[in-house]
């Protein structure tokens, strides 16, 4: 059975291992489509703000051209109200796919930003995980993250949490631009990047199966999270070790 006790190097995912579902589903995804229009009013003008609807502008026309169904145009020249109006069903339209492209991501990330510099949002871990980061910091092991969130999305979210700025506890983010999380190839490009040869040094701890399966292949040491909110676990067949608290790694 896999512990931590007999590893160097400590993966995380984030939604559903450290984080709960919940307040990715019910807290950061609404506040970006419950946001948007005062967001865009607050930073119309703005640089910043130009260079990200410039993003989803181009990512819409790549859009239309390959005939994708409900792509929504942005136009380059018009007034304020045609501009925001476009923006905005494109970024409803966009979420309500669940897309994770590059565009949408970036505009995402700058709102959240914003949201955690002024407060209104707040990055929430269980109880355990700081105890648990503390003490593999004392032990002497490296942690990282890897989880589809964007890297800076989550560092952002680790950065302004409830216990405070967490990013002192991490070594590295990874998302996937390193490789799908599903995919042991992903987990082999990780182990290269932190320069260890032999992955069984490395446990990963997630929430879901098939991430797990894909790190196993890649000879990492795997542990199931199962949190409050978490789909139930299909463990059909698999031996895998599922802890519920942080406390028992
Ligand atoms: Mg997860």
């Amino acid at each position: 059975m896999a512990s931590s006790t007999n590893c160097d190097t400590v993966i995380l995912d984030i939604e559903g291992t450290i984080t709960p579902i919940t307040f990715v589903k019910d807290i950061l995804f609404p506040y970006v489509t419950n946001g948007l229009d005062a967001f865009l009013d607050r930073s119309w003008g703005t640089t910043e703000l130009n260079d990200h609807i410039q993003l989803l502008r181009e990512q819409a026309e790549k859009d239309v051209t390959a005939g994708l169904s409900g792509a929504i145009l942005i136009p380059l020249e018009s007034s304020k109200e045609d501009i925001k109006s476009a923006v905005k069903q494109n970024i409803e339209w966009q979420m309500a796919a669940d897309r994770k492209i590059g565009a949408l991501k970036s505009f995402q990330g700058l709102m959240w930003r914003s949201g955690y510099e002024s407060g209104e949002l707040i990055g929430v871990v269980f109880d355990d995980v700081v105890p648990a980061l503390k003490k593999w910091q004392s032990e002497g092991k490296k942690i990282y993250i890897y989880s589809s969130g964007s890297v800076p999305a989550q560092k952002l979210l680790v950065g302004y949490t409830e216990q405070g700025d967490l990013r002192k506890y991490f070594s590295g983010y990874f998302d996937t631009s390193v490789g799908l999380k599903v995919e042991a190839q992903s987990y082999l490009n990780i182990a290269q990047e932190i320069g260890i040869k032999d992955t069984n040094t490395i446990l990963f701890v997630t929430d879901n199966i098939n991430e797990i399966r894909a790190a196993d292949q890649a000879g990492i040491k795997v542990i199931i999270a199962d949190r409050p909110g978490n789909a139930p676990l299909d463990l059909a067949n698999s031996t895998y070790k599922v802890v519920t608290s942080f406390d028992s790694l």
